[in-house]
């Protein structure tokens, strides 16, 4: 049976992003109008990125919406992709399972925890075939694939693009690389945030899960790397 390989791209990040950044702090606070200083906008990184630490700092996130990222994400779960949707600042097209028929046996993600136990993952994938089975069945008998893809279960591979600014990637790594988000969307999100490292390292400080930000732990389980908010 078939299992696949997460895959996720950087597929948009803009070339100029200090410049935008720095230019919509600089607009907050100078005399110059935007277009006087994105013109006449200085070549020193150094102080670009004082100002950028400076601003974030004190909160004034709306700096960091202009800038735009997007992601091309392959062999993902429904489970995960379900999870990133909830995120109400992002953008998606996501493969659809009314308009693409599974051929044959689909694609879908094994959890690695039901992989290291032997008789427990003989019997997912038996689920898989039986499953894969009917929905072909379904679709001889003149079931449409919208209908049919009802059996499909929740570890089913999918692929999208997703778009997010830069203050949504934050928020979005806060919540999901933390321990208390499950092992694949923590994946996910940690590939997406390593490819805008690769290009802005910078960004490491910020693309944290959250009790980095916090200074400590605010969930009920906490995985005890930080100390509790109360304790
Ligand atoms: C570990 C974990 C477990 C979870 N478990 C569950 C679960 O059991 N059941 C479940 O249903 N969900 C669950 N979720 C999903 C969670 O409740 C959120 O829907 C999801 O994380 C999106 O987060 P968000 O709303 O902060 O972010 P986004 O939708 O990305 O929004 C970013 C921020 O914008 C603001 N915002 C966005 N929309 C509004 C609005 N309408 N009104 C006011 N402010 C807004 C908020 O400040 C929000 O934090 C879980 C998430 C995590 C990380």
């Amino acid at each position: 049976m078939p299992k696949t390989n997460l895959e996720v791209s950087l597929i948009g990040i803009p070339d100029n992003l200090l410049d935008i950044i720095y230019t919509a702090c600089r607009t907050c606070y100078s005399a110059d109008g935007a277009v006087e200083i994105i013109n006449n906008i200085t070549d020193d990184n150094e102080k670009k990125l004082a100002l950028i630490r400076r601003v974030i700092s004190s909160g004034h996130y709306s700096t960091i919406e202009h800038i735009q990222l997007t992601f091309a994400i392959n062999n993902i779960s429904r489970a995960a992709t379900h999870q990133l949707v909830r995120h109400r600042h992002m953008s998606f097209s996501q493969k659809s399972q009314r308009y693409v028929r599974e051929k044959g046996e689909f694609d879908f993600i094994v959890p690695p925890a039901i992989e290291a136990n032997k008789e427990l993952y003989k019997k997912f994938e038996q689920h898989m075939k039986d499953t894969a089975d009917l929905y072909q069945e379904f679709l001889q008998n003149g079931i449409k694939g919208e209908d049919a893809r009802s059996i499909l279960p929740n570890a089913t591979t999918s692929s999208m693009v997703a778009s997010l600014n830069l203050r949504e990637l934050i928020h979005l790594a806060n919540l999901r690389l933390c321990t208390r988000a499950q092992l694949e969307i923590r994946m996910v999100v940690k590939k997406m945030c390593a490819l805008v490292e690769e290009r802005e390292p910078w960004l490491a400080e910020h693309l944290v899960p959250k009790c980095e930000r916090l200074g400590y732990c605010d969930e009920d389980n906490s995985c005890g790397r930080m100390k509790k908010k109360n304790g």
